[in-house]
């Protein structure tokens, strides 16, 4: 099942370029680990240039967590296994344990890796008192161990990046051990031009289209939502086309779709809205 799931750096297809804003997280991502991993040599000696075991996403959903992840080890040119904390528990409880054993001894043998957890309060949340399932609790714990246990000799080429909307909900323990912690905001106004620039980049687009006004219009919107919300709006002259043919019948060829107004995308939020509550007087 893991071999499956490891993707080899050349094959992720995502690389930093590829996601719009959030530059000033790209960089230290950049220092913390690509430059560990391409150049272990320059971190080898002496305390004070250690690679960083263990760094923690959080942010609001959809911010772009999981792409940085995967962007990440195509920068590092890292192998890549992700796993999902509540995929885990659910999906093999019982036998949580043993893969994870299994998850561990099969990293150092892929090494340089990044093994990203999705979600990773529910894999290693605070400890749930009297209702945590025994399973669960065994399952950190060994997960906890194994991950204590990567000899030195790996843990420099092996990197757990966790990601969490819910920080608030980890376990000290495993905040201790993400020693890094980067927060993935919502993009500002000029972060969503930009990656509003990457999602529409190949559309057409009228000519009275202004990027800027749609950036304005879409406040406290994530990376995710203003995707779901391009996508919306391409499909209104598609709808449409559809509704014509309807009426008048089909014609041969099919005439080309008009080009995407900014009322398309004004029209597409009453369907698409920011799915965070933000605070609107912090942002802009
Ligand atoms: P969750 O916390 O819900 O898992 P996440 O922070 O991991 O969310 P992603 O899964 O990385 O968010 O983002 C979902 C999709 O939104 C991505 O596949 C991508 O298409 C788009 N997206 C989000 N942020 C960006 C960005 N900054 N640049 C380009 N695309 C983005």
């Amino acid at each position: 099942n893991f071999v499956s799931a490891v993707v080899p750096p050349e094959e992720i297809g995502v690389k930093f370029d590829d996601i719009g804003a959030l530059e000033e997280v790209k960089q230290t991502l950049n220092e913390l680990v690509t430059l560990p991993m391409r150049r272990p040599e320059l971190f080898s000696r002496g305390n004070l240039l250690r690679p960083c075991k263990g760094i923690l996403l959080f942010g609001p959903p959809g911010t772009g967590k999981t792409l940085l992840a995967k962007a990440l080890a195509t920068e590092a040119g890292a192998n890549f296994i992700s796993i999902t904390g509540s995929t885990l528990t659910s999906k093999w409880f019982g036998d949580a344990e043993k893969l994870t054993k299994a998850l561990f001894s099969f990293a150092s043998r892929l090494a340089p890796v990044i093994i990203f957890v999705d979600e990773v309060d529910s894999l290693l949340g605070a400890r749930g008192g009297a209702f945590e399932h025994e399973a669960t609790r065994r399952m950190r714990n060994e997960f906890m161990s194994a991950w204590d246990g990567l000899r030195s000799k790996d843990s420099q080429r092996i990197l757990i990046l966790g990601a969490t909307n819910r920080p608030f909900d980890l376990d000290d323990a495993v905040i201790r051990r993400l020693p890094r912690r980067i927060y993935v905001d919502l993009p500002d106004m000029e972060n969503r031009m930009k990656i509003l620039k990457i999602f529409l980049e190949r559309e057409n687009l009228d000519s009275s289209f202004q990027l800027d006004k749609l950036a304005n219009a879409t406040l406290g919107y994530s990376g995710s939502d203003l995707k779901n919300l391009c996508i919306a709006a391409a499909y209104r002259p598609v709808q449409e086309l559809l509704e014509e043919e309807k009426k008048n019948g089909r014609k041969e060829p099919a005439p080309v779709l008009r080009p995407l107004n900014l009322d398309d995308f004004i029209q597409a939020k009453s369907k698409v809205g920011a799915s965070v509550a933000y605070d609107a007087t912090s942002m802009n």
